[in-house]
């Protein structure tokens, strides 16, 4: 099986995002929030045969972990009590996808972060994703000021309520910045790369994982810089008279394969042990076109995990799935049930 831990519903009915749209107006205009969009099962089919769908079957993969468009989290353009709203309308159709692509999808949701607000105000979304919808994880932005990083670094124990809640319902975070405020950080290029390298950085300088021993925490994106830095990374843990970086941040920190090049997939392969590398691709996501070098499109990451030469058999399983089961704790179970319930509603 082969398992794509980050997917995003970029392609949602357009009255989705419209709703947004109003209600971050009604909100600056002090009027009340627009009632929420009608969606029907039609166009959401429509919207993922049309594209996720049709991908994963291009591509011979089988199953991606899904959720909510992440440039459009924009937890810095509303207060807490919208983007709880928002976020909430968002992973409620994502489980509409779940429900009617059983076999595809698997939820992770959307967090209710807000700038300035203490991240436990997320706990009660993240309870009723992963406990009423049969979500898996959530994305957890480190940035939520989108670009300003006027909050305090991932290892501040005001992240810790939510990091416990994680503990207790077996859900990893996939670390993951929304869209930037600052015109010098292009979203996808730059602000996403940079809150990869950040949330890194943040982690290798404390020690959360003593404190939460089985957290664990996916860095997309191929890692950002990390894998490319690695020999950075390890000489600032050694100046800093930290601990090898394999034994206190590898068993809670995983990456994933969203590298567009076949050097920079080879790379992270060749840095990062296999164990801590998870296979993704990101559709449809920041880039869409065709490598005019190859031919293929430059998102179609299974051609580069596939043709790295020394990754034997039991490595690429672990990248293609093992892993996927080992750091999504209710993965799979979650496959199971939506096995078992095929067809019927989740
Ligand atoms: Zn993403």
């Amino acid at each position: 099986m082969i398992i794509d831990c980050h997917g995003h519903y970029t392609t949602s009915p357009p009255q989705h995002e419209a709703w947004r749209a109003k209600q971050i107006a009604a909100l600056k205009d002090g009027t009340s929030p627009p009632p929420r969009p009608p969606i029907t099962d039609e166009e959401i089919r429509e919207s993922i045969e049309g594209g996720q769908l049709r991908i994963q079957r291009e591509r011979g993969t089988d199953l991606t972990i899904f959720s909510p468009r992440a440039a459009s989290m924009g937890h810095h353009l509303a207060t807490a009590e919208a983007n709880a709203a928002w976020s909430s309308e968002c992973n409620d159709l994502v489980h509409r996808v779940c429900a009617l692509f059983p076999r595809n999808f698997v939820g992770v949701c959307q967090l209710p972060q807000a700038p300035g607000v203490p991240p436990e105000n997320c706990i009660a979304e993240l309870r009723r994703c992963v406990q009423e919808l049969g979500f898996i994880g959530c994305n957890l932005n480190p940035d939520p000021s989108g670009g300003h990083w006027s909050g305090l670094p991932l290892t501040d124990r005001s992240w810790y309520p939510l990091y416990e809640a994680m503990v207790e319902l077996d859900v990893p975070a996939m670390v993951h910045v929304s869209s930037s405020c600052n015109p010098n950080f292009h979203a996808t290029g730059a602000h996403y790369i940079n809150g990869d390298t950040s949330a890194f950085m943040q982690l290798l300088t404390a020690d959360l994982f003593a404190d939460f021993p089985t957290l664990k925490l996916i860095i997309p994106h191929g890692g950002g810089a990390v894998p490319y830095h690695w020999g950075r990374y390890r000489g600032l843990a050694q100046d800093m008279n930290r601990p090898l970086l394999s034994e206190y941040l590898l068993k809670n920190v995983f990456f994933d394969t969203c590298v567009y090049h076949q050097p920079g997939a080879e790379l992270l392969a060749k840095v990062i042990p296999a164990e801590n590398i998870l296979f993704a691709s990101e559709t449809i996501g920041a880039v869409q076109g065709i490598d005019p070098e190859t031919g293929h499109f430059y998102d179609d990451t299974r051609r580069y995990i596939d043709a790295i030469p020394w990754l034997n058999g039991a490595e690429r399983q672990k990248i293609y799935e093992d892993n996927a089961r080992a750091v999504y704790g209710r993965l799979s179970g979650q496959i199971e049930r939506q096995r078992s319930i095929e067809g019927a509603t989740l």
